[in-house]
């Protein structure tokens, strides 16, 4: 499945929230679910009933779209997910955080996910000291994530890192601003988590 180009607004309208898929914009009363809080289309303020098949599908393309990975990823998360110990729908949202896209986001050195995942693509950050170029690698507790020197000095890095400076970060991160650099300290748990979704509607949709 290609990976959507059209408006992203129009992906928080169809969830019905705030996804921050842009940026600044997302912070400001420019935000369009705040302007304009109906689903997009002809039909979209006269839709009301959904079915529970419906829940579960908006559920995950929710958290599929907060996340910006395609569908194949989100199946092979899911079989992780249930492989590993614990709660599925817990798990899934673990190792979707522990994804290196996410966590340069969450650590405020982009202003969204999409940004994220161009700006380590064209190597400006380091994992453990090493070239770190793929958005989806996962993470563990331990590893360090850096701006690589020869993007230290760049005003596009500089001006991101400032811009994005009064979000918060959260707990499980640590963030050395001096050095340009965060450690995971630790994997999120489920209340770390800020994303608005009941995950078991998720697990009921892949377990059908
Ligand atoms: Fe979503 Fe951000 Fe657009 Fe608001 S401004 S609708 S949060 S992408």
């Amino acid at each position: 499945m290609a990976r959507y180009t059209g408006a992203v607004c129009r992906i928080c309208r169809r969830e019905g929230k705030k996804l921050f898929l842009k940026g600044e914009r997302c912070y400001t009363g420019k935000c369009a679910v705040t302007r304009r809080a109906s689903v997009p289309g002809q039909h979209g303020k006269s839709r009301k009933k959904v079915s529970d098949y419906g829940v579960q599908l908006r559920s995950k393309q929710t958290c599929r779209r907060y996340y910006g990975v395609l569908e194949s990823q989100m199946e092979k998360y899911f079989d992780m997910a249930e492989r590993s110990a614990g709660m599925t729908g817990e798990n899934l949202l673990r190792i979707l955080e522990s994804r290196l896209d996410n966590v340069v986001y969450r650590i405020g050195f982009a202003s969204s996910r999409a940004e994220a995942r161009q700006l380590v693509r064209h190597n400006h950050f380091t994992l453990n000291g090493h070239k770190g170029n793929i958005p989806s690698i996962l993470l563990k507790a331990g590893d360090v994530v850096a701006v690589a020197d020869k993007s230290k000095t760049s005003d596009k890095i500089k001006s991101v890192i400032e811009a994005n400076s009064s979000r918060p970060v959260p707990k499980w991160l640590d963030v050395n601003a001096e050095k340009m650099e965060a450690r995971i300290v630790e994997l999120p748990n489920r209340e770390d988590i800020d994303l608005d979704v009941e995950e078991h509607y998720i697990v009921e949709f892949y377990s059908r």
